[in-house]
């Protein structure tokens, strides 16, 4: 069985020979060297991180290793004092275990940071058609809408001028209006919505209404209305269902706006396969 963890040793570079000490075993003089044993832990073969040290004595004449523990007086003392003026220290590699394993966590966390901004950038593919239409025609929006580019944009600015006081700036209200068969749908885009109490905010919907019914002309279309706040749309109105609870409202509600007519079916879609050759190669 391979072992993937645990410790290994390597003996540190600076050895003492013990002058004056006789060896404990076979007592001659002089035969002994002395050093340090550094041992690590290591995963997969990499030392991760330094655990103990054993000071060990070895004699030249007759092979016997003593440890700190075994080593008598004379021994200790010539010892200690040469590891005092040359100290032995680790090699780096000892621990270089814990600058990859530092490197990976903080090159982890900088993916990880990376990938979440990148998302953010990245828009939400659209489940449903539906929502990139809408997502589209919310982005048409415009403080000056004129009578000959959005009529109905016109009116309901108009109506809002004069209706608001100061608590919203007229200027930054933007507006969107768009036929499709028997439906209209209107976008305000009022990014100080939050001037404006949440549970009050629905009186918003009431002044788009009340600008049609005083132009008239919209009597027999099936009105859809959105208001879209700072950060997401904040009241939706549509003939089947309303969301206008001022803070959070489903833009989904807007959805069958986009649903084809009555009586209309989708006209055939014609492929031709020199065109779209053609096409990509102006792209
Ligand atoms: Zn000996």
């Amino acid at each position: 069985m391979l072992f993937l963890f645990g410790t290994g040793k390597s003996t540190l570079k600076n050895q003492y020979p013990l002058q004056g000490c006789s060896c404990p075993s076979c007592h001659q003089n002089n035969t002994m060297v002395a050093g340090t044993i550094a041992r690590y832990f290591h995963f997969f073969f990499i030392p991760v991180f330094p655990t103990s040290r054993d000071n060990v004595a070895v004699c030249n004449h007759c092979k016997g290793s003593f440890s700190y523990s075994q080593f008598t007086e004379e021994m200790k003392q010539s010892f200690d004092t040469q590891q005092t003026t040359h100290p032995n220290s680790r090699p780096i590699w000892h621990g270089c275990g814990c600058f990859i394993i530092l490197i990976g966590i903080v090159c982890f966390i900088g993916l990880l940071i990376v990938g979440w901004f990148k998302s953010k950038d990245e828009p939400e593919k659209p489940k449903d058609k539906r929502e990139a239409y809408l997502k589209a025609d919310m982005k048409k929006v415009t403080e000056n809408p004129t009578m000959a580019t959005d009529s109905t944009s016109f009116y309901i600015k108009e109506y809002m001028d004069d209706i608001l006081e100061n608590e919203l700036n007229k200027k930054d209200i933007k507006y969107f209006s768009k036929v499709n068969g028997d439906k209209i749908l209107i976008i305000l885009d009022i990014d100080d919505i939050k001037k404006i109490k949440s549970s009050e905010r629905y009186y918003i919907i009431n002044f788009v209404q009340a600008a049609l019914e005083e132009h008239g002309g919209y009597e027999n279309l099936q009105q859809y209305i959105g208001v879209d706040g700072m950060w997401n749309m904040v009241l939706a109105v549509s003939p089947h269902y309303t969301d206008v609870d001022g803070k959070f409202a489903e833009e989904s509600v807007l959805f069958p706006f986009y649903d084809a007519p009555k009586n209309y079916s989708e006209p055939v879609e014609i492929t031709v396969k020199s065109n779209k050759t053609e096409q990509k190669e102006k792209n």
